[in-house]
């Protein structure tokens, strides 16, 4: 089997990826932003390539961007839909990750803000750990699915989604 689009350039964030077409430029990459809409991908690239330069560098054609033909109507209802799953997954992966960058952001905050509190006599050291324990706890996990969200696999952001459906 070819390889898709996906498969051939390297992926940065879920959605973003290392533009193929800056390789030989001398200005810094910019990300190239990778949307599948009913299974036709839609190039966006920051640093101005067009979806022909890229294409280029790849040596593919422009028929990769778009779905197959598929004539047997059950076949084409079994890919839509698995398509439709893929892309929903892909939406999730890159709110989830958002949301947890936030939690840990916030969390990061409050802790300084904590510290404050405590060092201008706001609130007492009891008081400081007391609060300090609710913002540790569980903030490795969020770091860990951070991290697999961002770099993992899709198999390794797939468990991600089990664990929080189920
Ligand atoms: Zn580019």
């Amino acid at each position: 089997m070819s390889l898709t689009l996906q498969e051939a350039i390297i992926q940065r964030h879920p959605g973003y990826y290392k533009c193929p077409a800056h390789e030989s430029k001398s200005e810094r990459s910019r990300p190239v932003r990778l949307n599948v809409k009913d299974g036709t991908v839609l190039l966006k690239d920051f640093g101005g390539c067009s979806t022909r330069d890229i294409l280029t560098a790849l040596g593919m054609a422009w028929s990769i961007l778009f779905p197959p033909r598929i004539n047997d109507p059950v076949e084409r209802h079994r890919v839509q839909g698995q398509r439709e799953a893929m892309e929903g997954f892909s939406l999730w992966r890159e709110r989830t990750l958002r949301r947890v960058a936030k939690a840990l952001r916030d969390r990061d905050a409050a802790r300084i803000q904590l510290s404050q509190y405590m060092q201008d006599g706001t609130i007492s050291e009891q008081t400081f750990w007391d609060y300090l324990g609710l913002l540790v706890d569980g903030y490795a996990g969020l770091q860990l699915d951070f991290d697999v969200l961002l770099r993992g696999s899709g198999a390794a952001a797939l468990e991600v989604y089990r664990r929080q459906r189920g």
